[in-house]
């Protein structure tokens, strides 16, 4: 007897790295006609490194603003805090055990590092106005941000006492995953993310996206997808943060990022990528499509 096509779909899409997680998942793939894309950790490999360390005050050296975000970052799973702790490491800079940690998602963490109130994440949602420094904190941001890096800033009671710039690859196969998801959607792929503008422009520029939106925090990535399902297109979101997680859900359909993705975007999403080939997503899509022309 031969498998029913659907079955046999799931099975093949499998042995291209994608693990359908059911027949509905599947028909909803096969229905869907628009992609839209996290960028960290799904264009890009979202295994960034620190490439420069910038102090903003006279009292902390260089080291002393990665020891600060090192032991803020150190409980976060987050790309941005693996860097920072990888960097400390490599620095042999010791990373203390902090206090009180907590996570913002989409904007950064805070906690007690040695007796200081310690923030460190996006610029753009930390620095008050109000608070001196501020100035001098955004413009350096604004100068790693044009060259399409992360800026992260760290604080120190409230003060912006240093900046890290973050550098992320982009996946190879990134233009081909996307000019194959345009191909078969026969609309623009649409680039959604939380970081900076430029960085954002930057990466749909190398991966031939047309349309990037930045700045979003996860209520902004749902709202986007439900602004492209109100239009009358059934979007196929793919990610893989804690992040994704509410538009992974929000979307018609969804793919989570499985290698270094983290476990609510698994659990979320209606299929995983199982290693870290982006080419598994068009695959999958052209199987799911194929699967429901033998069926209908
Ligand atoms: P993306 O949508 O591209 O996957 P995220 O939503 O995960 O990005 O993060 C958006 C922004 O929030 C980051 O660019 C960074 O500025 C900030 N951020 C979030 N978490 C952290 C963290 N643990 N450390 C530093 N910055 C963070
Ligand atoms: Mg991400």
């Amino acid at each position: 007897a031969t498998m029913p096509p659907m079955l046999a779909a799931i099975a093949n899409a499998g042995r291209h790295g994608v693990l359908v997680k059911s027949a509905r998942a599947l028909e909803r793939l096969a229905r869907s006609d628009r992609a839209a894309l996290d960028k960290t950790g799904t264009l890009t490999e979202g295994a960034p490194r620190v490439s420069d360390i910038l102090p903003l005050t006279d009292d902390f050296a260089a080291e002393e603003v990665l020891a600060l975000a090192a032991a803020a970052e150190h409980p976060s799973e987050h790309p941005l805090a693996r860097a920072v702790v990888a960097a400390a490491r490599e620095r042999g800079v010791a990373v203390e055990t902090a206090a009180d940690f907590s996570a913002a998602v989409g904007r950064g963490v805070r906690a007690v590092v040695a007796g200081r109130d310690v923030a460190v994440g996006a610029p753009q949602r930390l620095v008050d106005d109000a608070a001196p420094g501020a100035a001098r904190a955004r413009s350096g941001a604004a100068a790693l941000e044009d060259t399409g890096k992360t800026a992260v800033v760290v604080l120190a009671d409230g003060r912006p006492v240093g900046l890290l710039g973050v550098a992320d690859r982009m996946r190879p196969g990134a233009a081909d995953a996307v000019a194959r998801l345009r191909a078969l959607t026969g609309t623009e792929p649409v680039l959604l993310t939380g970081d900076n503008p430029r960085a954002a422009e930057l990466v749909a520029a190398q991966a031939g996206i047309g349309e990037a939106r930045s700045g979003l925090l996860p209520e902004d990535k749902v709202a986007a997808v439900h602004g492209f399902e109100e239009a009358g297109h059934r979007v196929l979101m793919v990610g893989d943060g804690i992040n994704d997680a509410p538009a992974l859900a929000a979307a018609h359909t969804s793919i989570a990022m499985g290698r270094a993705g983290s476990d609510l975007a698994l659990e979320t999403a209606d299929a995983v990528v199982v290693g870290d080939d982006l080419a598994a997503v068009p695959t999958a899509l052209s199987l799911a499509r194929r699967a429901r022309r033998l069926v209908a």
